[in-house]
């Protein structure tokens, strides 16, 4: 199965390819940034998609030229029995490059299994190597089982491993350093992500966002860096130790130097709706045609009309920027 169906482009000719598929808005972490200490208004169960419906949806999507999927959530691994959800997709297509982003609490657990399913790598969020850091910045004293995840990930060859660290001033910028050692002694990517204001608490503000430019220059200072150019075009650019060793870097600027232009990226909510921008203010709802008996061509041409008014950026920073309703755990990080 491939591409057999009109491509998702947008009025400004960029192509989605990327697709976000949130499994659940539950999450067995708090991080600050994220949600709140007493969790939120969880979805009801019949609002949430069942595993033929994602599916059903997903192939749709790879027929209109979908090649790269993450299974996200909320926590992923919280939906009981997502490896299932994996191997039903991995079935759709040999090819598809799919990944899951977790925070890695119950990955060492499921990790055999998810790599028996199909699925090809892991992102792993994982914000300090401090333990005490970890725990208040996730609320959970869950050091030790993550790295535990990693580790059994990397023995997989749930590969390259990547590792997102959302970076937040006065918490962690300090470990940028630390973090570029691990990824040198493991050959894990790490990637950190400007803070953006999509934590439901809504308590972001700019003063917590620390540029992926400074962390390149603090982690520079001690390990210097190439760009790592034989790779495809990613929001960011990968860069590599310039001494050869194992492991890369990365930076997530949204904020500071986004990269809408090239943003090739659409999400598909727990809850069924499909999202052309994370912080995007409409969604456009695939689960209500879908239980009405909606056909593919129907769905599909729904989905092309999302893409096609996806606007050309997010307006953070600017005066008319407007939050989107839902937080990062709800629409799928
Ligand atoms: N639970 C999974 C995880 O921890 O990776 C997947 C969902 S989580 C919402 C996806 C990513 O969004 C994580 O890397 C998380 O750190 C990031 N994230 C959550 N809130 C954020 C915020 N306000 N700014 C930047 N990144 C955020």
């Amino acid at each position: 199965m491939g591409t057999t169906r009109p491509p998702l482009v947008d009025s400004f000719g960029r192509v989605a390819t990327d697709l976000r598929i949130s499994v659940t808005d539950r999450c067995n972490f708090r991080c600050r940034y994220c949600m709140p200490p007493e969790g939120l208004p969880w979805l009801p169960k019949e609002e949430i998609l069942s595993f033929e419906e994602i599916t059903r949806l997903t192939n749709i999507l790879i027929e209109s030229g979908v090649d790269s999927i993450k299974v996200t959530g909320g926590e992923p691994l919280v939906r009981r029995d997502v490896t299932k959800l994996v191997r039903m997709v991995r079935d759709l297509s040999p090819d598809v490059d799919m990944s899951i982003t977790t925070n890695g609490f119950l990955l060492a657990k499921h990790a055999a299994e998810l790599k028996d399913a199909g699925l090809g790598r892991v992102t792993v969020s994982c914000d300090s190597l401090v333990r005490h850091r970890f725990a208040e910045m996730t609320l959970r004293d869950a050091l030790d089982e993550v790295l535990e995840g990693l580790r059994v990930s990397a023995e997989l060859g749930l590969t390259p491993v990547k590792i997102n660290t959302v970076v937040i001033r006065n918490h962690n910028e300090f470990e940028a350093v630390d973090f570029a050692r691990l990824a040198r002694s493991t050959g894990y990517e790490v990637r950190f992500i400007e803070y953006m204001p999509l934590d439901a608490q809504d308590e972001w503000s700019a003063d917590g966002v620390v540029p992926g430019a400074e962390i390149l220059e603090r982690i520079q200072a001690v390990f210097p860096l190439v760009p790592d150019t034989d790779e495809q075009p990613e929001p960011a650019t990968p860069y590599r130790f310039a001494d050869g060793a194992p492991g890369r870097i990365g930076v997530i600027p949204s904020v500071t130097e986004p990269f809408c232009d090239s943003c090739n990226r659409l999400r598909l909510t727990a809850d069924g709706q499909l999202r052309a921008c994370l912080f995007a203010l409409e969604e456009t709802d695939m689960r209500g045609p879908l239980r009405a008996g909606a056909s593919d061509d129907e769905l599909a041409e729904l989905a092309r009309a999302c893409i096609a008014a996806k606007w050309s950026g997010h307006r953070i920073g600017q005066p008319d920027f407007v939050r989107p309703a839902r937080s990062m755990s709800m629409i799928g990080g």
